[in-house]
């Protein structure tokens, strides 16, 4: 049996949550299927999924899911115009709801509404989650109920350990979700054990476009609980968790992850404990743009904190080569690139 499956979901709702972030609900029976566990459908960290986009006044193709990357091959010679786009996108959260059908689950997709600064235009991403209205039929591929969510949040890394999140706006549904698993105890493992220890503190710092993006309903649960101190919201999450979460506003003046890059600094430099050692040390090389998407997990069996981040290519390699010249190793960071300047991401 494959591990991976397409399913037919409608559109319940959607409902903008930030200036520039539209959160599309979909449901139907055939999200039974995905590997929920015993904790049944909510959130699942940093889960995420594909989206299949038909192209503008064409059907939607028909995925084979049981010879997939015979399917992907043919399905890519087509031209973009006849088969549409595949999208990546964020598990945000999931529950059951009653239909008119019924009991069934229903999940939440928060799309970024951006616009593509190289060609113009909506990305197609983009374009989809913002025109998209209740009834819509939305399709997905996602792990099947015998295979594993696809995430990179390492529960176990995590567990009473300090836990320093960074990303930007396509992280921002990653980080809300990983915070409600958090506060919620969930994992992400099938037989749904409790997470091994909650992090002891979890410093969340996400780069929104603007101030109408740094929105209550755009963030975890938990921030409605917060207490604001020197502009971050602070939180004791149920699991005993220490939450900050600091929203970053570009605004018009700022490039874009200069205000990461300057929050990250700041943490780096405030961690007197750190280790100095120069980047050249921990070595740099194979590091170089390749043009490839940049996407690596911090090692399971460290022990020092962990740095999870999650952006632009780009970015999040400048980020991560950041903390290592600030002494953190390699093998505590997860980064990934969520998407790449200039390129479409399949
Ligand atoms: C694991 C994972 C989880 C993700 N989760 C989410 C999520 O929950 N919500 C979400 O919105 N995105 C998420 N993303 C990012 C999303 O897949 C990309 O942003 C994707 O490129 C959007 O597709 P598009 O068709 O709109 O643009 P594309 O066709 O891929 O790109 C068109 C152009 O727009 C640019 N572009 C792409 N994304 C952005 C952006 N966000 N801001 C500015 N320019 C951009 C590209 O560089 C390119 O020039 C996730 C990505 C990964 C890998």
């Amino acid at each position: 049996m494959s591990d991976i499956q397409a399913v037919m979901t409608r559109v319940t709702r959607t409902e903008m949550v930030g200036e520039h972030l539209v959160r599309v609900s979909v449901a139907g029976e055939e999200l039974r299927t995905l590997p929920w566990g015993e904790s049944g459908p909510g959130p699942r960290a940093d889960a995420y999924f594909k989206v299949v986009i038909p192209a503008p006044g064409r059907d939607h193709v028909r995925v084979d899911s049981s010879d997939l990357s015979r399917w992907r091959q043919e399905y890519l010679s087509r031209p973009e115009t006849e088969r549409g786009w595949i999208r990546t996108y964020t598990l945000r959260d999931a529950r059951v709801v009653t239909t008119e059908r019924g009991e069934v689950p229903e999940m939440d997709i928060d799309v970024v509404v951006h616009e593509d600064d190289v060609h113009g235009g909506l990305g197609p991403g983009a374009r989809w989650g913002s025109q998209l209205v209740p009834a819509d039929t939305v399709q997905l591929l996602v792990p099947s109920a015998t295979g594993t969510w696809w995430a990179c949040w390492d529960e176990h890394r995590a567990g009473n350990n300090h836990v320093v999140l960074a990303g930007d706006e396509t992280a921002v549904p990653a980080a809300a979700a990983i915070v409600d698993c958090v506060d919620q105890a969930i994992s992400l493992g099938k037989d749904s054990a409790p997470a091994p220890g909650a992090p002891q503190t979890l410093h969340v710092a996400v780069e929104v476009p603007s101030h109408g993006d740094a929105t209550l309903p755009a963030g975890p649960a938990a921030l409605s609980r917060g207490v604001m101190s020197n502009g971050d919201i602070r939180v004791t999450l149920d699991s005993g968790t220490e939450l900050t979460w600091t929203w970053l506003e570009r605004g018009e003046s700022a490039a874009r992850n200069e205000p990461l890059e300057s929050w990250l600094r700041q943490q780096l430099e405030g961690r007197a404990a750190t280790a100095r050692h120069a980047a050249s040390a921990t070595g740099e090389e194979g590091d170089e743009d390749t043009g490839e998407f940049v996407w690596a997990t911090a090692d399971a069996a460290g022990h020092g904190p962990y740095w999870f981040l999650a952006a632009e290519s780009s970015a999040v390699k400048s980020l991560r080569r950041m903390c290592v010249s600030h002494g953190v190793p390699k093998t505590d960071i997860s980064f990934m690139g969520y998407w790449k300047r200039g390129r479409a991401t399949e």
